[in-house]
């Protein structure tokens, strides 16, 4: 009876195995053809001056558009993307069309527009990075201070010794760097001190319950007062309501970026947004 029963239990969780299996062989196929089609896309969402509404920046995001015109969003397939080394076409698309977008804005008269794009550690990993990041700022025409790259605090741990000397290069070329996800990685913040970093983006968990909750508000304060500090630049994510737009920028948090202001939106949106008024000058949002 025992017997039986394991042996149904061993086949329905070897049955489910090969499911999952399956269903992520297909997935990688399908994320392998998106790439070789350019089945790809950037979508852009706006960082906000929160007192007086104008763009200041911009953050690239990638879109997988599927067959049927469905988006895929970047947490469903980036994962796997990293396992399958499809990261590093994903990444080089990314970057080679937002900074080609950027300097079509910076041609239309927004010529202090920024740009952010998001790195992972893999694409850290391989020796070319640097070359092709600056071939594309090369070619592009962008200034490379207007360039700047995230990368979450889990992968400025990672390899602390090998990735300083990438982003000390970086930063010799002007590049900014960002620490995305802040506060969500490690309590130690020690690593500070070992990279070039200028801004901070406080992780959208600690905003979301801005202001009723007594330990996040502590959070967000402490992570001002950090950057303060140290000098560093600050974002706010995920930022949806009035109240934590006052909360943040009554404590001395000036930039956020979330869905209060803007959803991440293709780019013929984002240069609907960007002329709304006259003057070509990033636009105020009214939300
Ligand atoms: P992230 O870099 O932290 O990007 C912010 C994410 O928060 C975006 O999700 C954005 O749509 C979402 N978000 C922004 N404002 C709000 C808000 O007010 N409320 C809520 N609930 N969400 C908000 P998205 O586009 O799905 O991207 C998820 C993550 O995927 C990104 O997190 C980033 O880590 C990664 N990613 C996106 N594009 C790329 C890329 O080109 N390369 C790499 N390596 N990673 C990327
Ligand atoms: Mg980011
Ligand atoms: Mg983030
Ligand atoms: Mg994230």
């Amino acid at each position: 009876r025992a017997k039986e029963l394991g042996r149904s239990v061993y086949h329905v969780y070897s049955h489910k195995l090969h499911e999952e299996l399956n269903a992520r062989i297909e997935l990688v196929k399908r994320l392998r053809e998106a790439v070789e089609n350019e089945h790809l896309s950037v979508y852009y969402q706006p960082k906000i001056d929160m007192a007086s509404r104008r763009i200041v920046g911009l953050e690239a995001l990638v879109r997988w558009i599927d067959e049927d015109g469905s988006i895929i969003g970047p947490d469903e397939f980036i994962p796997v993307a990293e396992d399958t080394g499809l990261i590093i076409p994903i990444s080089n698309f990314v970057l080679k069309t937002a900074c080609t977008q950027l300097k079509r804005w910076h041609d239309m008269g927004m010529s202090d527009l920024q740009l952010s794009v998001n790195l992972s550690g893999k694409q850290l990993q391989s020796p070319d990075l640097m070359d092709y990041i600056l071939s594309v700022i090369d070619e592009t025409g962008i200034p490379s201070h207007l360039l700047e790259l995230e990368l979450t605090e889990q992968v400025f741990i990672e390899n602390i010794k090998s990735h300083t000397n990438f982003m000390h290069a970086l930063r010799e070329e002007g590049v900014t760097l960002a620490i995305d996800d802040f506060g969500v990685g490690y309590s130690s913040l020690s690593y500070l001190k070992h990279f070039p970093v200028n801004v901070l983006k406080i992780d959208r968990s600690f905003v979301q319950d801005l202001p009723d909750d007594k330990d996040d508000a502590t959070i967000t304060q402490t992570i001002i007062n950090l950057a303060n500090s140290l000098d560093l630049e600050l974002v706010a994510e995920g930022v949806e309501t009035e109240e934590q737009v006052s909360f943040l920028t009554e404590r001395g948090c000036i930039i956020g970026q979330g869905f209060l202001f803007s959803r991440p939106i293709p780019s013929s949106e984002m240069t609907e947004l960007l002329t709304r008024y006259e003057g070509l000058v990033p636009i105020q949002i009214i939300s």
